[in-house]
């Protein structure tokens, strides 16, 4: 792997204006993404949890640009693309590609799976409609669906199926990057791993880099090859996969990793279920937003913010806890 992140996130915000009282004045801020910074290497997964309503998936679609960021930097190949718009834009959203939790939300079910992804192709003015037929073909069996799916709609086939025409639209344009958001989230446990294994032959075939977003570490475990943890816009934790399953330091990466089921009955791991749900990104809570949360939390958390350091002893984990520090 080249050691030159393909991908730059710097300081990233995503700050929403909350809209209150009959002036519809904006008072607060739903401060979804609050200061994330990562990088992606070529060929590389960076695997994304966090609870629900954590900013990770408005964090990926900052990167594709679906959102413009309200502060910070987004540097793809090393060119900064925070805020190019038009047809500036054009080689990025080539370049950078999605696939979405919810196929049958994404796929236009007025459309055949053809017309599907011959778009890309016509949005982009690539090829001639004879070459756009016969790729689509080929993107068909890329991704283990028959030819004659051509012909027929996004309703008629089943959920996996339907993530595998998602998947061969996002590759359809060669993109060096894919924001996967929650793909296998929707899925039966036992289509989520033949999912998850299409992404990994893809990846090594075509050397693509992920940010694979999802709720559950045991998802992540299984594709990344360096995890992050969010938490209430923010990071709170990064590292080597196996280092992070083997020796996470932040509590909340703890009780993340407690709820992964063993499938091992003589194997017993004490669970750290953690009390309440996510605090409100628009009233976080002050200093460590975890600490009304934490079973380790300490007088000072509620005052002082930790920042995302590297571990003294632990150089592969950055950790964001005053018991650290
Ligand atoms: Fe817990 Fe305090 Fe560390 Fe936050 S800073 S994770 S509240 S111990």
């Amino acid at each position: 792997m080249s050691e030159n992140p393909i991908l730059e996130v710097r300081d990233l915000k995503m700050h929403f204006p909350v809209k209150e009282g009959i002036f519809m004045r904006t008072g607060k801020y739903n401060k979804a993404v609050d200061g994330v910074s990562l990088k992606i290497k070529p060929g590389e997964t960076l695997g994304l949890v966090g609870e629900s309503g954590c900013g990770k998936s408005t964090l990926g679609r900052c990167i594709t640009r679906l959102y413009n960021p309200t502060a910070g930097q987004i540097r793809f190949e090393g060119k900064d693309i925070t805020h190019i718009r038009g047809r500036e834009l054009h080689p990025y959203r080539q370049n950078i590609q999605m696939i979405f939790q919810d196929p049958m939300e994404s796929l236009n079910s007025r459309h055949t799976v053809g017309d599907i992804l011959q778009e890309p192709f016509i949005i982009h003015k690539i090829c001639d409609k004879a070459s756009r037929q016969k790729r689509v073909v080929e993107l068909l069996e890329i991704v283990g669906l028959p030819a004659r799916s051509v012909t027929r709609y996004p309703f008629e086939f089943s959920g996996g199926q339907r993530q595998r025409i998602g998947i061969a639209r996002a590759i359809a344009l060669n993109p060096r990057l894919i924001i996967c958001d929650e793909p296998v989230s929707a899925l039966d446990v036992s289509i989520q791993s033949q999912i998850l294994n299409l992404l990994i032959e893809l990846q090594k075939e075509f050397n693509l880099s992920y940010l694979f977003i999802a709720h559950d570490l045991a998802v992540v475990k299984h594709i990344s090859d360096r995890i992050a943890i969010m938490y209430l816009g923010k990071l709170v934790g990064e590292g080597e996969g196996e280092t992070i399953y083997q020796n996470a330091k932040h509590p909340y990466t703890q009780s993340l990793i407690s709820a992964i089921p063993i499938p091992n009955p003589h194997h017993e791991v004490k669970r750290q279920v953690l009390s309440g749900d996510v605090p409100s990104p628009i009233d976080p809570p002050s200093g460590c937003s975890f600490h009304p949360r934490c079973p380790r939390v300490m007088d000072e958390c509620k005052v002082k913010t930790p920042k995302l350091i590297p571990l003294k002893e632990h150089a592969e984990q950055d950790v964001a806890c005053l018991l650290y520090t």
